[in-house]
């Protein structure tokens, strides 16, 4: 039998298809919206992004020397735009410094991890995001929606590590960036429409059948 793990991947699959992520158009796109999505929902990451695009300025070396004023009136509409201002030159910086992009893609991955969380901003989340969305590498992204999943059906204890839960998935999938790219997406969906903070609608979830666990306060 498959592992557990496999087995949630092909349910949500069968039950939403393919989701088509990430949804930008190009890796510095990826790269920006994974650093403004942070705290906040994609629709306000999009109108930021759009803001950006529209001046095109989805562009590491211009966004290295933009007017601190003026990126932060784009991408204001992303939420604490003063903070991620701060932090979306620096890592426009940083890139354009290691030879944008292009530098970049021939790093090893767990280097290229390293080099990210060295940047300020970014956390595991996000450095894993860049790594799979934008670079394509086979690194399991773990989020908010992952952990409540995992925790309500007794799949990994609470509360749990990033590293620890990352481990989960990773040990028991083949690394295939394609395949850890659709199962993110999927989990993320699972989360948003079925598995909320509070009143999970399990009896129509596509996870009913893996036997969720709850803790009192979660229902
Ligand atoms: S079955 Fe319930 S606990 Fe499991 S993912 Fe769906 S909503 Fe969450």
């Amino acid at each position: 039998m498959a592992a557990i793990q496999l087995q949630v991947y092909e349910t949500l699959l069968a039950a939403f298809g393919p989701q088509g992520w990430w949804p930008a158009e190009t890796p510095e796109e990826v790269i920006i919206g994974a650093l403004l999505t942070q705290n906040t929902a994609w629709d306000n990451v999009e109108k930021a992004l759009g803001n950006l695009r529209r001046r095109r300025l989805v562009d590491f070396e211009k966004l290295s020397g933009l007017r601190d004023e003026l990126l932060e009136e784009l991408i204001r509409p992303s939420g604490y735009f003063r903070q991620k201002s701060r932090r979306l030159k620096n890592l426009a910086i940083k890139i354009t410094s290691a030879g944008g992009l292009r530098g970049l893609v021939g790093m090893p991955t767990l280097r290229l991890r390293d080099w990210l969380l060295e940047i300020n901003g970014i956390g595991p989340e996000t450095a894993d995001s860049i790594l799979l969305y934008a670079f394509a590498r086979p690194v399991f992204v773990i989020d908010a929606y992952t952990l409540r999943i995992c925790g309500r059906h007794g799949w990994l204890p609470e509360p749990t590590g990033y590293n620890e839960a990352q481990a989960w998935f990773s040990d028991k999938l083949p690394a295939d960036s394609d395949l850890f790219n659709e199962y993110h997406a999927l989990l993320v969906r699972t989360g948003k429409e079925f598995c909320r903070p509070r009143r999970p609608a399990c009896c129509s979830c596509p996870l009913a059948g893996f036997t969720p666990i709850f803790a009192p306060d979660t229902i």
